[in-house]
């Protein structure tokens, strides 16, 4: 029997990777990690320019419900009270989000609960919207017409670049609809940035693990799978298996950063332009995710754009026919017991951070049969 040099080659770096690499390290296990970009952390990963983290792949702001989860990832980094409060931009006017109060009195001057239901009841009264079958019509009759044409449907079809009645209704319901005057994005009980940026939890979490970078595993797949005893895999599914049953579609992004010699250009972290007219979907200016002080400001212009091979593969659109392909490929892996399939983009879902965390830590405890 020979003996390999290491006990895990994990492809990727992001969290899913690092989670796992982490726990195989705590159980005495040697991993190689490898990732094709220049850096550590995946998407989460942050740029330091004039001492502002720039988040490179798109505002993250970390949130759960789950107690042992906020209470690993702050073993790793202290995180901050950050709370996720975008505005949205209609036409010029501007509005909280998530819908709730605020949001129901900027738009009707309504003041009350009381209020506010009659309003969106009045506007879903006759269109008998029963069982939602898609985004449109979930959207309707969670908030009514005036919320859905204003601050929904623009935004929601640039993201996707598709109809809103072309989209699953699940996307929308992520949203919480609040009647009480709270602007918080989430619901969850947990919420904050890490202090010091992303890149202080990855490399909390890669510790210990050897990172090779600008490293492509299907340019090298049989000879990397060959230096470690098992494989975790948490780059696109469709990409490991050849494409051999379709291309998987993702949605892309595109990002355009500048430095301005401002302190304080919006006043928020997260704009969203909400309209269809105007070609990006939000504008993120970095320092205020971190109470930033710092004489000058990045903003970044967020565009949605499709996928296509050579671009970053953002968000699964998980359609139905999308999901239809993915089965195809879950099957496939599921013939590959020494191969481990992890993350957003092996899994082919919309998961945020937390429950990539969530389901990483899961399947290590699966995995080491504990
Ligand atoms: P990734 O971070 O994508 O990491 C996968 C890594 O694998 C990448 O670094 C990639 O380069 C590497 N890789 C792929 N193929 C190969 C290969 N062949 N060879 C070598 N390396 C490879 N979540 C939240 O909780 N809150 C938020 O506010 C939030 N905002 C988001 C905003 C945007 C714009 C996006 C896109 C996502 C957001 N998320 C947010 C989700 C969050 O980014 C993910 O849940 C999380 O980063 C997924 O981690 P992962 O390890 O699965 O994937
Ligand atoms: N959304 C919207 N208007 C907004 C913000 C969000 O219609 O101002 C919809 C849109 O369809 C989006 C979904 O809500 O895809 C989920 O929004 P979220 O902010 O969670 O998206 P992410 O952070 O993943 O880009």
């Amino acid at each position: 029997m020979t003996t390999k040099q290491y006990d895990y080659l994990i492809v990727g770096a992001g969290l899913f990777g690092a989670v796992f690499a982490h726990e195989a390290t705590q159980r005495g296990k040697k991993c190689l990690v490898i990732d094709r970009r220049k850096h550590i952390g995946g998407n989460t990963y942050c740029e330091n320019v004039e001492g502002i983290n720039v988040h490179a792949y798109g505002a993250h702001i970390f949130h759960t419900n789950d107690k042992a989860i906020w209470d690993y990832v702050n073993s790793f980094v202290e995180f901050n009270r950050y709370t996720n409060s975008p505005v949205a931009n209609y036409q010029d006017e501007l509005y909280n989000l998530p819908f709730n109060m605020n949001t129901f009195y900027q738009l009707w001057k309504v003041k009350t609960p009381a209020e506010a239901h009659a309003k969106i009841q009045d506007q879903i009264a006759n269109l008998n919207i029963k069982n939602p079958q898609n985004l449109e019509e979930q959207a309707i009759s969670l908030v009514g017409t005036d919320i859905y044409y204003k601050l929904i449907k623009g935004y929601t079809e640039k993201q996707w670049g598709r109809k809103a009645t072309e989209l699953p209704a699940f996307i929308i319901k992520r949203l919480p609809v609040r009647f009480t005057f709270d602007n918080n994005y989430f619901n969850d009980r947990y919420q904050g940035i890490p202090m010091g940026g992303y890149n202080k939890l990855s490399e909390g979490l890669l510790k210990g693990s050897e990172v090779r970078l600008n490293v492509d595993y299907f340019e090298d797949w049989a000879e990397l799978d060959a230096l470690a005893t098992q494989t975790v895999y948490t780059g696109q599914i469709d990409e490991y298996f050849d494409f051999k049953a379709g291309h998987l579609e993702y949605r892309s992004l595109r990002f355009e950063n500048q430095l301005l010699d401002t302190p304080n250009y919006q006043g928020n972290a997260v704009v969203n332009y909400t309209e269809a007219e105007v070609p990006y979907t939000r504008i993120i200016e970095h320092k205020h995710f971190e109470f930033g002080t710092q004489e000058k400001t990045v903003i970044t212009h967020e565009y949605s754009q499709e996928w296509t091979p050579g671009t970053e593969p953002y968000y699964p659109v998980n359609d139905d026919k999308n999901d239809q392909v993915f089965r195809q490929y879950r099957h496939m892996s599921e013939q590959m017991p020494h191969v481990l399939f992890g993350g957003r983009l092996a899994e082919y879902r919309y998961y945020d951070m937390h429950q990539v965390v969530g389901s990483a830590l899961a399947k290590v405890k699966k995995h080491f049969g504990e």
